[in-house]
């Protein structure tokens, strides 16, 4: 499959490739530009329809949209009622933002490891680190793969706490035909601009549950439960605040360009599969360079195209790896820095290394390669080349 023809991104990526990248149509930008002219900037219908379409698509009951994926999280930890003094189990490797989001509202996460292969969560370990304070367990789709679920839901409805998705690199994805957003029983995404979809910043909760999302809308609006347009709609001026919220709200025009941008996910998921295919491909002839494992019959969303660079075979290491990428013009990175290695994580929660071996011996073997629907093969066999020269010897 090849990319998707020029035409409809008028802004070609310039300069180094990037490890990611948001493509951005006329027709994004006509959606955006047709709010501009309309009534309803913010808590407008705009909103409501990206709502209803993403959970729509991903088949969940309801859609929450807030301002960024961390507000999903902090909305879908603050709808599992997590509080002061309780615990919440997230993977070590992850985005700060996973365990932040159990920061504010006075909970503490409970850091376990990962699998070795796929780095996602490894559900013995979060079995094993259950108490009688944990309120919820967070399982991140690393990478784009989903965790395994049917694993987690059974330790999470066991515990009785409900299972959240940390699912910001895994839209697009699924495992067995159910799509990332039902497999959990809150599901956050978010639309930064390298993420499946962008709305420039942006995120949404999905769940089947309407007394969460009720919940959750009021969290987004500072905890008040009729919003500004509802008041007009009903020529009242009263409201009430029940519960301590957030303005973690999204713009309709952000909403209309997620809406548009919705329109290609599927044809975007299956560019970003073809593309780690052709790397995946490449790799099994380079010594030393490994990719990592996907789980039987799940739809990876590939997010990230994360390799594992062994030193021992591969001659150098990850850093050197990474420093020849970039004279070359190549921006790989490196996600993440287990969350427990933090200097703010190690203060404040007395964490540190030794705590999830696993994450942290990966930390220093991980790059994630550029992987974006816009990318062409020849770009993806320009990355494999440098990657081959790269090594020692060679
Ligand atoms: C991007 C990301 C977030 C935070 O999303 P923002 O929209 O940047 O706030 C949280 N968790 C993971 C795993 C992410 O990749």
């Amino acid at each position: 499959m090849s990319p998707p023809s020029p035409e409809t991104a008028p802004a070609a990526a310039k300069g180094p490739l990037p490890y990611g990248r948001q493509e951005i149509s006329k027709a994004d930008i006509t959606a955006v530009v047709d709010v501009l002219t309309s009534d309803w900037l913010t808590t407008g219908p705009t909103v409501v329809r990206f709502e209803q379409k993403l959970a729509q698509q991903v088949g969940a009951r309801e859609g929450v949209a807030v301002c960024n994926g961390t507000a999903a999280l902090h909305a879908a930890m603050d709808a599992a009622r997590v509080r002061p003094a309780d615990e919440v189990v997230v993977p070590a490797m992850t985005f700060a933002a996973t365990a932040n989001a159990v920061l504010y509202q006075g909970g503490r996460p409970v850091f376990v490891d990962v699998d070795p292969d796929t780095l996602l969560i490894d559900p013995e370990a979060v079995a094993r680190s259950l108490t009688s304070r944990t309120k919820a367990i967070v399982a991140v789709d690393y990478a784009g793969q989903p965790c395994d679920y049917e694993a987690l839901r059974s330790i999470a409805s066991d515990h009785g706490v409900p299972l959240i998705a940390d699912a910001c690199h895994s839209l697009g994805g699924s495992d067995r035909g159910r799509k990332v957003g039902t497999l959990a029983d809150l599901t956050a995404f978010s639309f930064h601009p390298v993420k499946p979809i962008t709305t420039g910043e942006g995120g949404m909760v999905v769940t089947d549950d309407a007394v969460m999302a009720t919940r959750m809308r009021a969290f987004r609006n500072h905890g008040i439960t009729s919003d500004h347009r509802q008041r007009t709609e009903n020529g009242t001026f009263r409201y009430a605040m029940e519960l301590l919220g957030y303005n973690y709200r999204l713009t309709d025009l952000q909403s209309a360009l997620g809406i548009s941008q919705l329109d290609r996910l599927d044809a975007w998921t299956e560019r970003r599969r073809a593309i780690a295919e052709r790397y995946r491909e490449a790799f099994a002839q380079v010594k030393g360079i490994k990719m990592l494992t996907e789980r039987p019959d799940v739809q990876h969303a590939y997010h990230l195209v994360v390799i594992q660079v062994d030193v021992e075979e591969y001659g150098v290491d990850r850093d050197a790896l990474h420093a020849t990428l970039r004279q070359a013009g190549i921006s790989a990175n490196v996600h993440y820095l287990p969350v427990h290695l933090h200097p703010y994580y190690r203060e404040q929660l007395g964490t540190g290394p030794g705590l999830c071996p696993v994450a942290e011996a990966a930390y220093e073997r991980i790059l994630s390669l550029p992987v974006y629907p816009a990318m062409t093969d020849a770009d993806v066999d320009r990355v494999v080349l440098h990657i081959r020269k790269g090594m020692r010897g060679a």
